[in-house]
């Protein structure tokens, strides 16, 4: 195997939740702080897998996450839902179809989140119309386990397999992903208030699990600090990072109090497998 497929590297593209941190108009301590740590992008990731480069959800920060690590090429794309803070970077990718040769992005998710896309950009998948510099995304829905490939060649055996697993969030389908590629696995599930026995069963023995945990206190579609520690208690990873964070959680703080092999997860943090 050559030495560029063992390449497993997830890069976090942002940490934060819809509202971002800081917030607009908040002056909490945390909004206020000078710590980098503490200034959280919409969620959103990016893979390197081998060849083939990922991208999980196009925040409405995508352009500004794409500038800050440069980055230039996206095989496929992934959606765990349809809400505007996974969603209305989408736009950006067409900059990706312009850089690699106008040829198309395969974007995956459920039915049911692909119908929202086609829904809010129907000007993106309707008639072409002349002078309209428009992303040229093939959608593709899932429910099961699927493939990804470099753009333009067929995914194999040896391509990363992603595998939606269901989570519950709010009345909206929403999925998590694991990815499987080159022996090692990690968990995604940024937005998520619980998750299903099923849904631990399909992340457990992964490597990395990454997991919403929005603040301290209990939420209606997101999981506080104490739900994320037992899903990760019962997911067993080697390892985990926190994310979708909002502003009552100040960086430095919370990382001291953190079990053992947990971790805040923050913009820009690198890890590879
Ligand atoms: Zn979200
Ligand atoms: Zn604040
Ligand atoms: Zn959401």
């Amino acid at each position: 195997m050559s030495a560029s497929s063992s390449l497993f590297q997830i890069l976090f593209l942002g940490t934060g939740t819809s509202t971002g941190v800081p917030m607009i108009g908040c002056t909490c301590p945390v909004c206020r702080s000078s710590d980098p740590r503490n200034r959280r992008l919409r969620s959103s990731l990016y893979l390197r897998l081998g060849e083939v480069r990922v991208l999980i959800d196009t925040a409405p920060d995508l352009r500004e996450q794409a500038m800050r690590h440069d980055i230039r090429r996206i095989d496929g794309v992934l959606f765990t839902h349809a809400h505007a803070d996974h969603l209305f970077g989408f736009d950006d990718l067409r900059r990706f179809n312009t850089l690699q040769e106008n040829r198309s992005i395969p974007a995956y998710g459920v039915p049911e989140t692909l119908d929202e896309v086609r829904r809010i950009y129907r000007y993106l998948f309707g008639p072409r119309q002349a002078g309209l510099y428009r992303a040229n995304i093939d959608l593709h829905p899932v429910e099961g386990l699927f493939r990804v490939g470099s753009l333009g060649g067929a995914p194999d055996a040896d391509s990363p397999a992603i595998l939606p697993v269901h989570v519950v969030h709010d009345d909206s389908r929403t999925v998590g992903f694991r990815i499987d590629f080159d022996g090692r696995a990690i968990g995604y599930a940024p937005d998520c208030v619980t998750l299903p026995e099923a849904s631990i069963a399909q992340f457990r023995g992964v490597d990395v699990m990454i997991l919403d945990a929005l603040r301290y206190r209990p939420h209606l579609t997101h999981m506080h600090l104490e739900a994320s520690l037992e899903a990760v208690e019962r997911i067993h990873p080697a390892s985990a990072y926190l994310t979708h964070i909002g502003h009552d959680i100040e960086h430095a703080t919370l990382t001291r109090q953190l079990p053992p092999r947990v971790r805040l997860a923050y913009d820009g943090l690198t890890v590879d497998l």
